[in-house]
């Protein structure tokens, strides 16, 4: 399959389209005024078109209509205006969790295209990785594809990245992400990451790519014109003595079926590269005991390991994807006492907050008091890992900021 891909202008081209009702076409049109939207045939192929309105593909991909606050979107059914299109995007905070902080500096220069918050690991933005192939409905980076500059992380200074991590022997880690860095050119990630390589920086240890593509377009992998320079270039990554590791995105075990998908997933395993799973949890899409099952034995059955459950992200169309948190401990509780320990290296359900990656351990009762037992798995301040602690009982909280401290008048991260 040779990519293309199609905006709201051009889906209607596709064939499932004659499957759709008109008032959902329309409400797409609307409601991607203000949420990026972009498909390919590939992930099109992935949703069963006679019942799309709940396929969870679809969910994950199509704009929906209960995105948006039905006043705002009965004024932009009718409007092409800026103002009220900047305005409706402003209210679903574009900025959340201090993603403009942690802006690394060295010498005084800003390592723009990169973001510091754990000691180990720093994440990188190349320029031209800031798209995907497709977009999730529920993507906290949704501000960046609809171009709020000030917002995308971008950077070619892969120089100066090379002098923060030599002056930073606390990390071992190099994340680029994105959007995904997989949707550049082979020769761009190669100028990217060979000069890191060359650079041969004694503490650093861990190559890490975020990924939607196995998802979004095997072909990458496949049949693209310099898939095969890719896998070339894992390969020297992993024989360089770099830990390569492919942080891949799955949100549904429908993604995991295809012949295209398990054929690429070999492909990246036979570099040496491992991969590992992670999701926010999402209603409409995977939010059950038993997709999560299913999604992580299949993963381990691929040779993937699963690595991180997601809260959903306080941003965008947070309310319309959201689950509260006791929901979210029920739905990973039930699915990870059903797989064998070779799966149950999955943490969380965590959010990524302010301070720090927070899971949600459990509910427990002390002293009579119902409490939710929590811990942070990644913090700016390394000694608060790993040091459980309370907060009162609340079923339809739904982020940290809504929860109350229990047993004490702070949270230890405050
Ligand atoms: C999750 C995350 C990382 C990586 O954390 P690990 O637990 O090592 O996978 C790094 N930086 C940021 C900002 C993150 O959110
Ligand atoms: S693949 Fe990742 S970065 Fe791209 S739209 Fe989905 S969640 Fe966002």
């Amino acid at each position: 399959m040779r990519y293309k891909s199609y905006s709201v202008k051009s889906f209607e081209k596709l064939p499932f389209v004659r499957k759709m009702d008109k008032e959902d076409i329309e409400n797409i049109k609307v409601v991607s005024k203000i949420f990026p939207f972009k498909i390919n045939e590939y992930i099109a192929s992935l949703v069963d078109w006679n019942n799309y309105k709940d396929d969870p593909i679809f969910r994950l991909i199509f704009p929906h209509k209960d995105m948006l606050d039905s006043k705002d979107f009965e004024k932009l059914k009718n409007s092409n205006d800026e103002k009220l299109i900047y305005d409706i995007r402003m209210k679903l905070n574009p900025h959340p969790a201090g993603q403009m902080e942690n802006i690394p500096e060295i010498n005084g220069k800003r390592l723009e295209g990169s973001q510091h918050k754990y000691k180990e690991t720093i994440l990188f933005f190349p320029k031209q990785g800031q798209t995907c192939h497709a977009y999730c409905s529920f993507c906290f980076r949704w501000p960046q594809f609809i171009g709020i500059n000030e917002l995308k992380f971008a950077s070619k200074e892969v120089e100066i990245l090379i002098e923060y991590i030599k002056a930073n022997p606390t990390i071992t880690d190099v994340l680029f992400t994105g959007g995904d860095p997989l949707v550049m050119s082979t020769k761009l990630l190669k100028a990217y990451i060979k000069p890191l390589i060359e650079a041969k920086i004694p503490h650093l240890k861990n190559i890490r790519i975020g990924t939607k593509a196995l998802s979004f377009w095997p072909y990458r992998f496949l049949t693209d014109e310099d898939a095969n320079e890719l896998l070339d270039l894992f390969k020297y990554i992993v024989d360089s003595g770099y830990h390569l590791a492919f942080m891949a995105h799955f949100n549904h075990y429908k993604e995991l079926q295809t012949d295209e998908v398990k054929e690429a997933v070999k492909k990246i395993l036979s570099t040496g590269a491992i991969i590992r799973t992670q999701s926010p949890l999402l209603r409409h899409i995977n939010d059950s005991s038993k997709v999560w099952e299913i999604m992580w034995k299949e993963q381990v059955a691929l040779n993937m390991i699963p690595y991180y459950m997601f809260v959903a992200r306080d941003t965008g169309a947070k309310r319309y994807f959201e689950l509260p948190l006791s929901k979210a401990w029920e739905i990973y509780k039930g699915a990870i006492s059903n797989v064998s320990g070779l799966a149950r290296t999955v943490r969380g359900p965590s959010m990524s907050a302010k301070p720090g990656k927070i899971a949600v351990v459990g509910v427990s009762e002390i002293n009579n008091e119902k409490v939710f037992v929590l811990n942070m798995l990644q913090a700016k301040n390394p000694d608060l890992v790993d040091i459980p602690f309370f907060a009162k009982y609340d079923e339809k909280a739904s982020w940290i900021d809504e929860l109350k401290p229990a047993f004490s008048e702070k949270f230890i991260f405050e």
